[in-house]
């Protein structure tokens, strides 16, 4: 994808990072609204609650001083009926296991909404990688990658990057793993970097997944997708490809926002310029081609679509009942707290919820993990297309879903990954 200017991604602490406010209340709200949906047995709606496996190990390392650290790493597992578990690692202060469960069963749901063939998964270290050197990084990651490798491999266990972490760090995970087995073993991780199987559009997957959504969206209101107008919270990774694709669409990019602030332009943002400014400057700070308005404001905008791809929790209760974009295409993991889901409801604002709106990076995971397996890479098209096909059959189905039962998109994601999930465990059995 040429044409997409790309925002950097170094070991700088994001401020999504442990951003998703109450992960475990929020996975667990939804998954009961679900639950109750699908009239699952008690006992049964447990069993798919429970991680199936959850490691803590201490993670030695010699900093460059000759002191000796001890870290903390955890490794969930909550699902592998569907296949290998499938989740990032992150590496970042606010790590906990409780949250690391709720992401790991977030990965659950994220995958069996668009049917890849992968369960949840979820790890990381609780450390400061942002105080920490390349060399001290780099033993910290081998040494959690040993402590874990139990788990580990290409038929159990698939880690991919997250908050703090990136393709060097999936390299150094995917050469740990190959000298414990003998050989390499490209397919244990994904996001690695493309010379080392990466998979060709996996950067700008989960950016292109949500602009999809969005078109999807609008052709589902019958609204065009020529001159919508859209707002962009987050300008990194997700937020800037969506909003980038958005505009080669032909809607018009009317404000955008990072972390240092916000702008807003009738005329529409320069997506592609705004982008290079943040590759250059490291964020918006600055950026000279809008108005600056405060990202309170920038949520909201009246807008046809808005799209937060920043961080948790910044659609609550506080504020849902400001916001006027006629649809919300979730970027972020959990940017809208269950509070305000029924007041956004109410107000008949059309949610596409994270679990199904994100998804394209672990879709092209999934094309990355079949293109090592196979030893068989695909042109940047073949991939964009399948992606395009996965995402847009996934949404037909959330679609269907929500209006046979009259309920929200986010309820329909629910249920159809839940039902899922447990149609293979109603098929394996329990054993015993
Ligand atoms: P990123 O670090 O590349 O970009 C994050 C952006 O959010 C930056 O522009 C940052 O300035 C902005 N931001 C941070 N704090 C903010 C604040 N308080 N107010 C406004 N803006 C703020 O991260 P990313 O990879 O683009 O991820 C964005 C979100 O999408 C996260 O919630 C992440 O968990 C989720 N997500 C990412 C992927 C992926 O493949 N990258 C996949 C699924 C979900």
């Amino acid at each position: 994808m040429t044409a997409l200017a790309s925002a950097p991604k170094a070991h700088t602490r994001p401020a999504h990072a442990g951003d998703e406010g109450d992960t475990l209340a929020a996975t667990t709200a939804r998954f009961e609204t679900a639950a109750a949906q699908l009239d699952l047995e008690p006992g049964f709606a447990r069993l798919l609650q429970q991680p199936e496996k959850q490691i803590s190990v201490s993670v030695p390392v010699v900093m460059d001083d000759g002191t000796l650290e001890v870290f903390t790493g955890h490794r969930v597992l909550h699902s592998t009926v569907r296949g290998p578990g499938k989740g990032g690692v992150r590496f970042d202060p606010t790590v906990n296991l409780e949250e690391i469960s709720a992401l790991a069963a977030w990965m659950t749901w994220k995958c069996a909404v668009v049917d890849v063939p992968f369960g949840g998964a979820k790890g990381g270290v609780r450390c400061d990688p942002v105080t920490m050197s390349r060399g001290e990084l780099e033993r910290l990651t081998r040494r959690y990658t040993a402590g874990i490798i139990a788990t580990l491999g290409p038929d159990s266990d698939v880690p991919a990057p997250d908050v703090n972490t990136n393709e060097q760090v999936m390299a150094w995970m995917m050469d740990t793993y190959s000298m414990h087995t003998g050989h390499p073993a490209l397919g244990v991780v994904t996001g690695k970097p493309v010379a080392l199987g990466g998979s060709l559009g996996r950067r700008e997957a989960t950016g292109r997944g949500v602009a999809l959504m969005a078109a999807k969206a609008l052709q589902h209101l019958g609204w065009p997708l020529r001159n919508a107008r859209v707002v962009v919270q987050g300008y990194g990774n997700v937020g800037s490809v969506a909003a980038q694709l958005l505009a080669l669409e032909g809607c018009r990019v009317v404000a955008i926002g990072d972390r240092t602030g916000a702008f807003h332009n009738d005329n529409g943002i320069d997506t592609i310029e705004a982008a290079n400014w943040v590759r250059v400057n490291g964020t918006l700070e600055g950026y000279p081609s809008g108005d600056r308005i405060s990202n309170d404001e920038l949520l909201t905008l009246a807008v046809d679509i808005l799209v937060p791809a920043a961080l948790g929790s910044v659609i609550t209760e506080r504020n849902a009942s400001d916001v006027k974009a006629r649809i919300v295409v979730e970027g972020a993991n959990g940017p809208t707290s269950p509070g305000a889901d029924a007041v956004l409801e109410r107000k008949g604002i059309l949610v596409v919820p994270d679990i199904l709106a994100n998804a394209g990076g672990v879709t092209v995971s999934h094309i990355e993990w079949v293109q090592n397996r196979s030893a068989l890479y695909w042109t940047e098209k073949a991939v964009n297309d399948r992606l395009r096909e996965i995402m847009s059959r996934s949404f037909r189905e959330v679609l269907a879903l929500s209006r046979e039962r009259r309920v929200s998109l986010r309820t329909a994601a629910f249920m159809l990954a839940i039902g899922r999930v447990a149609a293979v465990h109603r098929l394996r059995g329990l054993y015993a």
